[in-house]
């Protein structure tokens, strides 16, 4: 049978979940009484948060004329932080329809997620959705896409215009998906190599992977080996996506399904992996394979320790299914014990804390986002550090890294100014700007990585009424002088707000946050100085002025003399508390102060 397969890409929201379904009705995939919206999306938090987070793949049966076709859909997530799994999700499959909202244009991840697409060589079929709304523009968004496929040496037949929402033009849309993408390449003599391109956690099955199988043929009872973990095991079952798992005899070159592998830990069959057979070992893996690598860190903490357990089991379910989640135990003096945590970037932060939140019911604390920093020792070692509390001595250092990337922003042309301001207020090099259409604006730009993961966002959405969008991928370590930025309340050094920044930002980040602690930090029965430090070397200070309480309240008259006296009680009274001032902060004012 004729096998064709193939992805969607898109922004957020330009409509895939929705277009995925009607494909569904259209091959008449699933029972229509079962039919409900987004029906991919299989987690809670992706339905509200109307989000792809996880790729749920489908095979469907379509008959044009009078033939029968098996058509292989992986549905994949859009946000910056999972392009990794994009791009393993473009190289199991042979063609690509590009979905650009007409109402909003062509987005930078969409951009750079069709770069890739092409580089691999896929067949893009480019479509138009939403031409249903009054705001559709369709010439400009056709012109968009014309000079975008052009300018990477790509071509395309037609561009589709559809809507996924009344079901318009969806039919010749899947036509042409069936007659343009290549059926792919069937050679089941060679050697097993399935490319694992997904892989979840089952409770009685263990880790189920979802491959695509390039070359030879696998059933269950074979003898198989990940060639990237190195780890073997017998494949105990193997089937398709319908969406739900069907079993199958086999699964053979062309094909998408899963591999059942009686394997317990998720990082034994990480994303981008090969599976082969132990008995006719391929020799070579699927080009492009990577280890998962968190950039951006962080420590979560219960706001109750007693739940610190809790977190612990919480974090490990959590794990079983994304073996791009780090994290290890840390404790603090004034948040007790917590987990410093790794994550692929800011969104695949917020949404395990969500998730944290939502299906374990925990109440948390967490740190502001740092990223992972190299430091190279005198002694000729080196060590990556994201943590305050780990960095060494400034005497034993020789230099720090830290690391880049290389930063795309899509704006309409009139935000330009703008973006421009806002590229200015973080660190960075401008490469270039390129228009892509009469309405839209590429700018390139390599930055620090720490300058885009906290805020970064949302001020360039902010900046451009919310038509700016971003992509960035991680790039380089360069060399920059970062040091150890301490915090003293009343003297005392508080570990908890120690932060690591490059030297040249250090007074300007310092009077910030000690701005800020002046704000939050309630006030104590004395003066409290607020200082920011570099190896006991003041760069800012602030002082929080202590608690007025009206001692001469309820003195009324001219008692000149009782009044004085009063305020001078008052302050010898402070001065002493002055001398054993000590700071008390509580979580809750240290959580403002990381906001
Ligand atoms: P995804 O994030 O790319 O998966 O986008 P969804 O499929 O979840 O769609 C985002 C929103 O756009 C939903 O509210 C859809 O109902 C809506 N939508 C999708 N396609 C169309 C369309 O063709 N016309 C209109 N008017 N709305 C659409
Ligand atoms: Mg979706």
């Amino acid at each position: 049978m004729d096998i064709r397969n193939f992805v969607i890409i898109a922004h957020i929201d330009h409509g895939k979940s929705t277009l995925a379904d009607r494909f569904l009705e259209l091959t008449k995939s699933i029972d229509k009484r079962k039919m409900q919206e987004q029906f991919l999306d299989q987690m809670d938090l992706e339905r509200e948060r109307g989000i792809t987070i996880k790729m749920q793949p489908v095979t469907m049966k379509y008959e044009v004329n009078d033939k029968e076709h098996i058509l292989n859909l992986i549905d994949t997530p859009g946000h910056v932080d999972f392009s990794y799994e994009v791009s393993r999700s473009l190289a199991a499959v042979e063609g690509a329809v590009l979905l650009v909202d007409a109402s909003k244009g062509i987005q930078a991840q969409t951009v750079a997620h069709l770069t890739t697409a092409v580089e691999q060589g896929l067949k893009i079929i480019p479509a138009i959705n939403k031409i249903d709304l009054p705001g559709a523009q369709i010439e400009e968004t056709e012109n968009e896409i014309l000079e975008l496929l052009i300018s990477l040496d790509s071509d395309a037949e037609r561009i589709h215009k559809i809507s996924a929402k009344t079901g318009e033009g969806i039919e010749e849309l899947l036509a042409d998906v069936v007659k343009t993408v290549p059926a792919p390449r069937i050679d089941i003599k060679k050697p097993l190599r399935a490319l694992i391109f997904d892989s979840v956690y089952d409770d009685y099955q263990g880790v189920i992977t979802h491959v695509r199988v390039l070359e030879g043929e696998i059933s269950p009872g074979t003898d198989i080996f990940f060639m990237g973990s190195k780890e073997k095991s017998e494949s105990k079952e193997v089937g398709i996506f319908s969406p739900q798992r069907v079993k199958r005899k086999k699964l053979q070159a062309g094909d998408i399904g899963y591999i059942v592998g009686g394997i317990k830990e998720i990082e034994k069959a990480n994303i981008g992996d090969t599976i082969t057979t132990v008995k006719n070992k391929a020799t070579e893996p699927v080009a492009g394979y990577r280890q998962p690598q968190p950039v951006v860190f962080s420590t979560i903490f219960t706001k109750e320790d007693s739940a610190f357990e809790d977190l612990r089991d919480a974090l490990n379910k959590l794990k079983l299914n994304d073996a791009s989640l780090y994290f290890e135990p840390e404790s603090s003096p004034v948040l007790g014990r917590g987990f410093k945590s790794g994550f692929l970037g800011m969104l695949h932060m917020e949404i395990i804390l969500e998730r944290l939140r939502r299906e374990y019911d925990l109440d948390l604390l967490v740190t502001s986002p740092s990223v992972a920093y190299r430091v190279y020792l005198k002694s000729g070692e080196e060590e990556t550090i994201f943590s305050p509390s780990q960095f060494p001595d400034p005497s034993e250092i020789e230099k720090t890294e830290e690391p880049w990337a290389h930063l795309r922003v899509i704006t309409p042309p009139e935000y330009m100014n703008n973006v421009m301001k806002l590229l200015k207020t973080i660190r960075g090099e401008y490469a270039d700007t390129e228009y892509i259409g009469k309405e839209r604006m590429r700018i390139n730009y390599e930055v620090p990585l720490a300058d885009i993961i906290s805020d970064f966002y949302d001020n360039l959405k902010n900046t451009t009424s919310g038509y700016g969008s971003m992509f960035y991928e991680i790039a380089e370590y360069r060399e920059e002088d970062i040091v150890k930025m301490d915090i003293l309340l009343a003297g005392d050094e508080i570990p908890a707000l120690s932060r690591l920044v490059p030297r040249e930002k250090a007074q300007s980040e310092g009077r910030k946050v000690a701005e800020k602690i002046k704000e939050v930090l309630p006030p104590e029965q004395f003066a409290v100085a607020i200082q920011a430090a570099i190896g006991g070397k003041v760069i800012a200070r602030e002082t929080k002025s202590a608690m007025r309480k009206d001692v001469t309240a309820g003195l009324y008259g001219g008692d000149y003399s009782r009044k004085r006296k009063q305020l001078e009680k008052q302050k010898k009274g402070k001065k002493r508390l002055k001398e054993q001032g000590n700071v008390e902060l509580d979580s809750e004012t240290l959580m403002k102060i990381f906001q």
